[in-house]
């Protein structure tokens, strides 16, 4: 499962140019709320894909970023999807188009920090997991800014002369997640529809539908991919998601099938090579996706309590101590 990376590039925070006016801003390690942006700059514009977590890291991205935007401003924003480690950052360009989908923009409402600031007030080994990931993060100044323009389906945008293809893929990962592919330099930028080194995760589903995002990212012209966690990939990493997707189907429908409930496949599925990825307890809300595709009316698991789950599979127990080992 190693990741072939055709581009070469280190993945250490900051900007990586990627491709003819295209470039990364990486955050490793890429885990809980550390997410990757991108820049298309064309002629006197620049288009943003996706803020980032707090204000005080996108503030530091845009500073990083200035001498691009110096001479080819940031015009547009776009939200790839609604999750707010890609979007509590709009505030600091709050005066340009912040352009997403439909779908995404309805969910982000609701999808503010006030859940992830009770999940860190939590007793116990939920809210110490909580407290862990999310201690880096700070929401104090937190004003909820969301898009101005929204479309449905595809939107194609000239970026100082740069087309850049809007495509949207969802529901998968969310509700309306959305691609930037841009034609002329081979680059595309797929938001959380694809995590590098980490485990996806299926907070909206269908996964079928995921799988042919994967299939539809791989039929482009593309050889620099932008992931929206992790290092910068290429066909393969899309293929590694791909994978998953498709193991994490095969192994919880077996199971399901054989009278299992979602909790039993969790603890009953042997992850192998997947086990060795980053955030593999992700796998509890994952099997419940598939659980929900082939049950409609089962009743859906509400986030803290599969936040609970992925906490204990990932180690951390009554006494608040993540286990040292996360290879299983
Ligand atoms: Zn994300």
């Amino acid at each position: 499962m190693s990741a072939s990376d055709a581009s070469n590039a280190a993945y250490t925070k900051g900007l990586h140019e990627v491709g003819d006016g295209c470039f990364a801003w990486l955050e490793p390690d890429g885990s809980w709320g550390w997410s990757n942006a991108g820049l298309v700059a064309g002629d006197g514009a620049s288009i943003l894909v996706d803020t980032l977590f707090d204000v005080p890291l996108t503030r530091n991205m845009l500073e990083g970023m200035s001498s691009i935007t110096a001479t080819k401003p940031i015009t547009t924003v776009f939200n790839t999807h609604s999750n707010g480690d890609h979007w509590f950052g709009n505030q600091l360009l709050k005066d340009r188009e912040i352009i997403a989908s439909s779908a995404a923009t309805a969910e982000m409402p609701s999808a503010g920090p006030e859940r992830l600031e009770a999940l860190r007030l939590l007793p116990g080994p939920t809210g110490d997991f909580a407290r862990e990931i999310f201690a880096p993060f700070d929401w104090s100044d937190f004003e909820a800014t969301l898009p101005t323009r929204t479309f449905d389906g595809r939107l194609d945008l000239d970026i100082g002369g740069i087309q850049v293809q809007l495509i949207e893929l969802g529901p998968a990962h969310t509700g309306g997640d959305t691609i930037a592919y841009v034609p002329s330099s081979k680059t595309l930028f797929t938001g959380d529809l694809l995590f590098i080194g980490g485990t996806p995760i299926i907070w909206a589903g269908p996964l079928s539908n995921w799988v042919k995002a994967c299939d539809v990212m791989l039929d482009l012209d593309v050889e620099q991919v932008v992931p929206g966690h992790g290092p910068i990939t290429d066909k393969d990493g899309i293929r590694q998601v791909r994978d998953y997707l498709t193991f994490v189907d095969v192994e919880a429908r077996k199971r399901h099938d054989a009278g299992m409930s979602a909790e039993e496949a969790v603890t009953d599925i042997a992850l192998g090579e997947f086990g060795k990825w980053a955030e593999h307890g992700r796998i509890a809300q994952n099997v419940l996706a598939v659980y929900y595709e082939l049950e409609p009316t089962m009743p859906h698991v509400d986030v803290l309590t599969v936040f609970g789950e992925i906490a204990r599979l990932e180690g951390f127990t009554d006494d608040g101590t993540a286990a040292a080992d996360h290879d299983h």
